[in-house]
């Protein structure tokens, strides 16, 4: 977007070029303050306006709107290239379309294209919003590159188009900066925050990049597949404080063997240039093949691995956000992947030697490895090209022209099956439909093999550092076959004839009618359920009725026209229900559920994404912090009460459990925020229980709620050393007669990524309890998708688990039905749960 005024404008153009430099304010000019000094931040919005005078200042940059935030900031990219680059945009954007899409060109086209075309640099900073540094880099970075009239800054530009983007979450910028500010000078002075650095997923941003939940992802996943198609992706973060100065790539183990290795032949000649510029400009402690891998799609650059981009991550040590510290030498320590020990190695020539680290430290090895990618890319202009070039036709011919994958429009969760094909389009995949509403997803096109990625399940490489020891451990889960994820049938199969571009059927909801009957089990249904509570009358089937001349099972519901109208406002893609003459007189009225979520200030990420998913399908949840909690009188303001994933430790006192023999140290906060539930809130939730309440736990808060409500239920696995699993998804049998199950089928896949599972014991005349679902006795069966041990220790255990308790009800669900809103298949045991607790 160029917003240059006249008069900037007629200056530019009046002055010679040196003049016309020294006319560009550095970002400290700018702002009126140091940047990069010491607890010294420039915080999102000076950062944008600095970006936006750069833009009418100089015709090298030029920045992008890409959309709102979820809180309402506009989130840009600043194209930085040669004047005649940055003029010839759309040109240099198609070239780049084409490299990333070769179908139907010949030989003479491509090579026409790669001696034209120029390489796309994507750099993202700041995703994770106390990772502060790039975010001030970005500025001091793009001044020069601005300014800069030597002849190989200039030749550098002439052959890359950097796309820069100084923060990927600026309302966490934001929150942080302003975090910092209000308490420096104070005993917190860069300490955490009490609550996420996103409204929603916190440090989950960076988890979020296959399943596109959140609006930040959705805005640069428009930018990168849809519009720009950069061959390179650099994403810069910060690790921790005693380790390594910086790791660059090459990445450690494993590696997925579907990734084109021309992929890591670029990312590795690049961080090999990285170490080096960093090594002659006498920056120690700069390492390869450290802790991060290359195995996992859910990170920025991660997702684009499979989609034919050479996707780089660095990660420098970080500071109290920008308060300098002071490591001492003894503290340095390895232990991780690729340093056991701290000392020196080939992949770690020259380790730092300890002492004082600051903001200024950061940025700049920040700068010298975004120097030495830029230098790269433009020494390997032809070489990178042809690589993309290489890497998406090789994609295209993995597969048979014919090889694809059906997702059957009419099966158990329709609604499911649009909203996978629709995902895939925002992908950037290309999707058919047939005349009969089936999507077809061919593989022989560029982001095939991505498609057969998330389609297909994984079975995590057991590499191991040393022979007979423990394997590898996953970075981050190990599971992420959407299909299964979502509860949505896939086939693979042979691509038909005459389809037509994939087109999002409309719902099929007549209005004409009195009563309408909607089938459970679908999570979208939740979305017309909520909405048709709050427009009209809303009867559900407690047990399988007959209407309308058909059969309805047990958890069927039944709208008025009101509530039918209000409903259908609300629907989405694939949705239908059925008009009826009338309801069956024997369904009950439903009401909308009051529900509460707890809130520790430990900030919970599964907190976030709880509340995410809740408000995305309607349920408008409240807040419950410890002080509300402990405050008691619950049960006169909520129906359900909802504990996410959170340790019975941070429930109860706010402090995480102490490793045994890990040193960590958790810092304090203001008073305001410390503490837990304590006794007075443990009693405050018996006691909302107790008068009819009902209180839903979330994977290990299960634990909190086992004990402090003395169920007859333990954690079966609680000591059992041969079991692990890492974010995988294990097939549980549920009994879909229960009020939180109704409409599930038999076999669902949930995630899970803890080592937990329930006994139960038969209870006493005054307490009834039902197992709602459990792994199967065939523990060669449990594993779907991802890594496990010992599964034998799992067989027959109960993963979700329905109790009575005075008036109220338990609801313990030892998984993680909702796992970062990328398991729609399980969401109906927490929707089931929540409608549950309005029934007599
Ligand atoms: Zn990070």
């Amino acid at each position: 977007m160029k917003t240059r005024s006249l008069i900037a404008a007629a200056l530019v153009y009046a002055l010679g070029a040196s003049a016309r430099a020294a006319s560009i304010q550095t970002p400290s000019e700018f702002l009126g303050m140091s940047v990069g000094a010491d607890k010294t931040i420039a915080d999102y919005r000076q950062i944008l306006a600095y970006f936006k005078a750069l833009d009418a200042a100089s015709p090298r940059v030029e920045l992008e709107m890409l959309g709102k935030t979820t809180l309402g900031e506009e989130l840009f990219l600043a194209a930085i290239s040669s004047e005649k680059n940055i003029a010839n945009k759309k040109r240099l954007q198609e070239i780049a379309r084409k490299i990333a899409d070769p179908r139907g060109l010949s030989e003479a086209e491509t090579k026409a294209l790669v001696r034209e075309g120029k390489v796309f640099l994507f750099i993202t900073c700041n995703i994770h919003s106390t990772e502060i540094g790039a975010s001030q880099m970005a500025m001091e970075w793009a001044h020069a590159l601005a300014t800069a009239e030597d002849a190989e800054t200039k030749r550098r530009l002439e052959d890359v188009v950097l796309l820069l983007l100084p923060s990927i979450n600026p309302d966490g910028q934001l929150m942080e900066t302003e975090w910092y500010r209000k308490n420096l000078g104070t005993r917190y002075e860069g300490g955490r925050m009490p609550w996420l650095y996103h409204h929603y997923v916190g440090h989950d941003n960076n988890r979020d990049w296959f399943m596109l939940t959140q609006k930040e992802t959705q805005a640069v996943t428009r930018a990168v597949y849809h519009e720009w198609f950069p061959q390179i992706w650099l994403d810069e973060h910060q690790m921790g404080q005693t380790g390594p100065r910086i790791s660059v790539p090459p990445y450690a183990e494993p590696v997925d063997p579907d990734i084109h290795p021309l992929v890591w032949r670029d990312v590795n000649l690049i961080g090999a240039n990285m170490a080096f510029r960093l090594e002659q400009q006498k920056k120690s402690g700069v390492i390869y093949s450290y802790v991060f891998d290359a195995y996992w799609p859910g990170g920025t650059k991660n997702t684009a691995w499979w989609k034919n981009i050479s996707g780089l991550l660095t990660e420098v040590a970080s500071v109290r956000f920008a308060t300098p510290v002071r490591i001492e030498a003894g503290e340095l320590s390895g232990g991780g992947k690729g340093l056991v020990e701290y000392g020196t190695q080939t992949n770690f020539p020259n380790p730092w030697p300890g002492g004082t680290w600051r903001l200024r430290d950061i940025m700049d090895y920040e700068r010298i490895a975004s120097d030495a990618i830029l230098e790269s890319c433009a020494e390997r202009r032809a070489d990178f090209l042809r690589n993309a070039l290489a890497r998406a036709r090789d994609a295209i011919a993995t597969f048979d022209a014919k090889d694809a994958f059906r997702i059957p429009a009419a099966q158990r969760d329709a609604a499911g099956s649009a909203r996978l094909a629709a995902l895939l389009v925002e992908h950037g995949v290309e999707v058919r439909t047939a005349t009969n509403g089936d999507g077809y997803v061919p593989l022989a096109q560029p982001y095939g093999r991505f498609v057969e990625e998330l389609f297909t399940t994984q079975r995590y490489p057991e590499t191991r550092l040393v022979p007979g020891k423990d394997i590898v451990r996953p970075y981050d889960v190990a599971a992420w076959t959407l299909p299964l994820m979502m509860g949505v049938s896939v086939e693979r199969t042979t691509l038909p004839a005459g389809l037509s571009p994939w087109k999002a059927s409309t719902p099929s909801l007549p209005l004409e009618g009195t009563a309408f009957a909607l089938a459970p089990g679908s999570p979208e249904g939740a979305r017309l359920v909520n909405a048709g509570l709050r427009g009209g009358q809303v009867l559900i089937a407690r047990a399988a009725v007959s209407a309308g001349g058909r059969e309805w099972p047990a958890g069927t519901v039944f709208l008025d026209g009101a509530a039918a109208r209000a409903a259908a406002a609300k629907a989405v893609p694939g949705q239908s229900w059925n008009a009826v003459p009338a309801p069956p007189g024997s369904a009950e009225p439903l009401r909308a559920p009051k529900v509460g979520i707890y809130k520790p200030w430990a900030a919970s990420m599964d907190e976030g994404w709880t509340r995410f998913v809740l408000e995305q399908y309607g349920f408008e949840p409240k807040t419950l912090d410890n002080k509300t909690v402990r405050a008691g009188a619950l049960y006169a303001a909520y129906d359900a009460v909802v504990l996410p994933d959170v340790t019975k430790e941070v429930i109860g006192t706010g402090k995480p459990r102490r490793d045994e023999g890990a040193m960590r140290y958790f810092p304090e906060l203001p008073a305001e925020y410390t503490g837990g539930l304590e006794k007075e809130g443990a009693a405050a939730l018996k006691e909302f229980v107790e008068k009819g309440g009902t209180l839903v736990a979330l994977s290990s808060s299960a634990e909190y709620v086992i004990e402090e409500l003395g169920l007859p239920v333990r954690n079966a696995l609680a000591r059992s050393a041969d079991f692990a699993v890492a974010g995988s998804l294990l097939r549980a049998e549920v009994r879909g007669d229960h009020p939180v199950t109704y409409g599930l089928p038999a076999d669902v896949a949930v995630f899970q990524d803890e080592a937990l599972a329930f006994d139960t014991a038969p209870p006493g005349p005054e307490m009834e309890r039902r197992v709602l679902a459990s792994y199967p006795a065939a523990y060669t069966d449990v594993l779907l998708s991802g890594w496990i041990r010992g599964p034998e220790a799992i067989a027959r255990k109960a993963a979700a688990v329905a109790l009575s308790y005075g008036k109220g009800k338990v609801v313990l669900l030892g998984f993680r039905p909702q796992h970062r809103a990328q398991t729609p298949g399980t969401f109906p045991f927490l929707f089931g749960a929540l409608y549950w607790s309005t029934a007599k």
